[in-house]
């Protein structure tokens, strides 16, 4: 399962928002049948209309979307790359992340502190991702020394020292890992390292209820750090999310309406952190369930086959395939199938996003 980790300054709204992220997946519990929530790691549905729409289609009896953990990495601080606080284990945790979602403190309250005296998003950024990349650095430099002994003579590791000397010359201007432009043989290479500033990155700038529909000063900063860096932003506001959780679906409704948004920004985060990936979902239906299964971009039917399971890919024959517009259209794989829509795609047809799949499999 994609796993993104949190991370941020102390006091910026880290734990409220993870809190609200696993009470809106506690609430959901019914439609969680392997949800399990450790204190740090909530596994969380990504949000998708499609499935509800299906579902009617189909009178399925139950929906099943599909999951992003989450996990709450608190205690980075300033010299953590050194062993501050409880430094190197807190990184050692997000190397282990597919993505990262960084809460920048965009709110203003003279009750809560701030690490650094004032709200300065644009210096918290800088301090965590000093952090990251002198951790980076680190491991680079590392690596670097291993990988120049072998070189002599060694075309391949030539290849590898050559991609971590520009990334080790990144890092030490404090650049970021993925503002390197390497190609896919570098990247090949220097993957096992898992360099933290190298992961997709989104700030979730957390905001207070009154400027959570047009964001502020302070958004608009870190919107530009994020243009240079290829990272993204979504505006949260954490105080309203949790808030959220303890209303009645009219309340809620009425409450964000008075604010003048649709939501507080969680669902917004988690879909961006999934397209953060270049995931794909395609989708099944029937009466028992209608169901969203992540695949990643590219794949082939038999593969996709393989995310439901790896007698499907094995025994992999085709693939009845409606796209999900002409799904609804139609109203029926029946219909569908009358008015020429449904597909039988073989072994080399690549999944789009949205496709309603069967697998036609040999057991
Ligand atoms: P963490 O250290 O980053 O995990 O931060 P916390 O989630 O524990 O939040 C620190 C304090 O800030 C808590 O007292 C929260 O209630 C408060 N807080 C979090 N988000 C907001 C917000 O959007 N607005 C305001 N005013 N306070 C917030």
């Amino acid at each position: 399962m994609l796993k993104a980790g949190i991370v941020g300054l102390p006091n910026v709204g880290k734990s409220t928002l993870f809190n609200a992220l696993v009470a809106n997946a506690k609430a959901d519990a019914a439609n969680f049948p392997f949800c399990t929530i450790e204190p740090n790691v909530g596994i969380v549905a990504v949000p998708d209309e499609r499935l509800q729409v299906l579902a009617k289609l189909s009178k399925s009896q139950q929906i099943v979307p599909t999951r992003i953990e989450f996990v709450d990495i608190a205690g980075l601080v300033k010299g953590a790359s050194k062993g501050e606080g409880l430094g190197n284990q807190f990184l050692a945790n997000i190397r282990e992340v597919d993505a990262i979602v960084h809460v920048v403190r965009c709110f203003d309250d003279d009750d809560i502190i701030h690490v650094s005296g004032s709200v300065d998003p644009v210096q918290d950024i800088e301090v965590i991702n000093l952090e990251l990349a002198l951790s980076d650095l680190t491991q680079v430099d590392r690596r670097l020394d291993r990988t120049r002994k072998q070189a002599r003579g060694n075309k391949d590791a030539q290849i590898e020292v050559d991609a971590l000397e520009k990334l080790s010359a990144a890092l030490n201007e404090g650049k970021a890992a993925r503002q390197v432009s390497l190609n896919s043989e570098e990247m090949e290479l220097v993957k096992p390292l898992g360099l933290l500033t190298s992961k997709p990155t989104i700030y979730a700038v957390n905001v207070s209820e009154d400027d959570l529909a047009n964001g502020n000063e302070w958004v608009e900063q870190v919107r530009k750090i994020a243009a240079t860096e290829n990272a993204q932003v979504v505006i949260v506001s954490a105080q309203v999310e949790s808030e959220l959780v303890e209303l009645s679906d009219e309340e809620k409704l009425d409450f964000l309406q008075s604010l003048g948004v649709e939501e507080g920004g969680l669902r917004s985060l988690i879909s961006a952190t999934y397209q953060l990936l270049g995931l794909r979902t395609f989708l099944t239906t029937g009466p028992k369930e209608t169901r969203a299964w992540t695949i990643t971009s590219g794949m082939k039917a038999p593969q996709a086959a393989g995310a439901i399971h790896s007698d499907f890919e094995k025994g992999f024959i085709r693939a009845e395939t409606i796209a999900y517009h002409d799904f609804v259209a139609t109203g029926s794989k029946a219909v569908a199938r009358e008015k020429g829509v449904l597909r039988s795609e073989g072994k080399e047809y690549v999944v789009q996003e949205g496709d309603v799949l069967e697998f036609l499999f040999n057991v």
